[in-house]
């Protein structure tokens, strides 16, 4: 069997990369070890900003692939008697019905999908990936390609079995990840303003992470309700916190439970190149999650736009080589990875936080919701943001905070610079990722 393209693991990155590549009449397999029915699932708070959809040209989710609609994330301060509000318009999405719409139109377009299949790893011939290994109904198989994307999420099944000199197999430290634990509920009372998210951070409850109730408006009492950690605590497990301290409160009393579950979250920079000879990395693969809010679907999609084209354009040079693919990374690094890479900064601040000044931080207003927003998006506090948030610091006589505050600007801003000249060829990159360790130990060396 030969493809143009062999897409592994079929999750909001794969059925995305399978819906622009078939749009492009490019011959693709995407493969899942789920069958079709569980296709996209995995434990997810299920919410996702409506602007990616709009950006990537994808279809908004509808019917039963739509289970809420989302005006604004209110996000509270340790005490919960403080919160700010920051305006933005989402939805809910029913993961598996999603992913089945995505993959539904690629294959009336000529993909194909192969489910219950497990991808054992690559197979390599002079430099190139050039297919996978898989197990498929009680026997093994080879599938041949011109490129694999590994879209394979926690598990990198392409690429962990790459040589380690190859940029697309980068390791996962664990203090770069959080570990999350969700349940999906059904409460016994009315969820007041269904179409807010709330998430509540709290050093004590959820260390290096926060714990979310997010409605589902369009089914009544329904609640994703959630808790993530930083995944190097030791001793530490997300679903006890989830139980002892959220779970255990009064609106939840009588509550039943649909669905439970948890998995690790890149919560990082991206990895510092998507692609390589014959091979391209997206999604969780690729470390695409936002490092501050842990969302991932999202920049998952836009992963797999940057890959699609370059594949795209690779193939109709007929060169898939590293420097073939390259546009791959020029594209994600500047529409998403260098904000990725100033917000990674900004977790590091914000992960040694106290409680004292995560309150003082939310009851004063440091930061207003649109502001936060803007954060967000851009992965840099403006000119006058900057100055607004440090006048009011030294107001409000908070000299450390204030040194910390100033730092941290500065380091994103330095980050994000370097993510902009993201090198233009190959040649570049080791180079690149050296002033990038270097810029990330010179802000840990400025904590201390
Ligand atoms: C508790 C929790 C809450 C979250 N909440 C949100 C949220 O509210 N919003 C948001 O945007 N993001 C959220 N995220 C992150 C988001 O879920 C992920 O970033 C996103 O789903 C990643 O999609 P993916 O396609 O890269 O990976 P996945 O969805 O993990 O897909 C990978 C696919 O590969 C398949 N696969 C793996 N190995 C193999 C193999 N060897 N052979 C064949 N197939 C294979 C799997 O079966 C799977 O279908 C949350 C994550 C967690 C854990």
């Amino acid at each position: 069997m030969s493809y143009d393209v062999v897409i592994v693991g079929a999750g909001f990155a794969g059925a995305s990369a399978a819906y622009f590549l078939s749009n492009a009449g490019v011959k693709t397999l995407i493969i899942d070890v789920k069958g079709w029915d569980r296709v996209g699932d995995r434990p997810c708070g299920d919410a996702i900003g409506k602007h990616h959809f709009d950006e990537l040209g994808l279809p908004y989710p509808k019917g039963h692939e739509l289970e809420g609609y989302v005006k604004g994330i209110a996000i509270y301060s340790p005490s919960e008697s403080s919160s700010i509000l920051v305006n933005g318009e989402g939805f809910e999405v029913h993961r598996i019905k999603y992913v089945q719409r995505l993959l539904n139109e690629a294959l009336g377009r000529g993909c194909e999908f192969l489910g219950n299949t497990h991808v054992r790893g690559p197979i390599v011939k002079d430099g190139y990936v050039v297919g996978v290994k898989l197990w498929s109904n009680g026997g093994a198989k080879e599938v041949y390609s011109k490129v694999v994307i590994d879209s394979s999420g926690n598990a990198r099944s392409v690429v962990r079995y790459l040589p380690r000199s190859w940029p697309v197999n980068e390791s996962l430290e664990l203090r770069d990840a959080n570990v999350a634990y969700r349940e999906v509920r059904v409460l016994n009372h009315e969820i007041e303003e269904p179409e807010v998210l709330r998430i509540y951070v709290n050093n004590e409850i959820s260390p290096g992470g926060y714990w979310w109730f997010f409605p589902y408006s369009l089914m009544r009492g329904y609640v994703n309700v959630g808790l993530g950690i930083r995944a190097d605590l030791r001793g530490l497990h997300p679903k006890d916190l989830l139980y002892k301290y959220v779970l255990s409160r009064p609106e939840f009393k009588g509550s039943r439970i649909v669905e439970a579950g948890g998995a690790l979250v890149p919560t990082r920079r991206p990895i510092s190149s998507l692609v390589w000879n014959g091979i391209a990395v997206i999604g969780d693969a690729a470390y695409v999650v936002n490092p501050v809010h842990g969302g991932g679907k999202g920049s998952s999609m836009i992963s797999a736009k940057c890959v699609a084209e370059a594949v795209v354009n690779a193939l109709d040079n007929n060169d898939v080589s590293a420097n073939g693919l390259w546009s791959a990374n020029i594209c994600y690094m500047r529409r998403y990875g260098c904000k990725q890479g100033a917000l990674d900064i900004f977790r590091y601040f914000l992960q040694k936080l106290s409680n004292d000044d995560l309150e003082f931080s939310i009851s004063k207003r440091l930061v207003s919701g649109d502001e936060l927003n803007e954060i967000s998006l851009r992965g840099r506090f403006e000119v006058g943001l900057v100055d607004k948030v440090v006048r009011l610091a030294s107001l409000l006589t908070r000299p450390s905070l204030l040194i910390k505050l100033r730092n941290v600007v500065r380091y994103m801003d330095l980050i994000k610079d370097h993510y902009m000249n993201y090198p233009s060829r190959p040649e570049g990159l080791n180079e690149w990722v050296r002033k990038l360790g270097e810029l990330i130990n010179s802000y840990h060396g400025s904590l201390t």
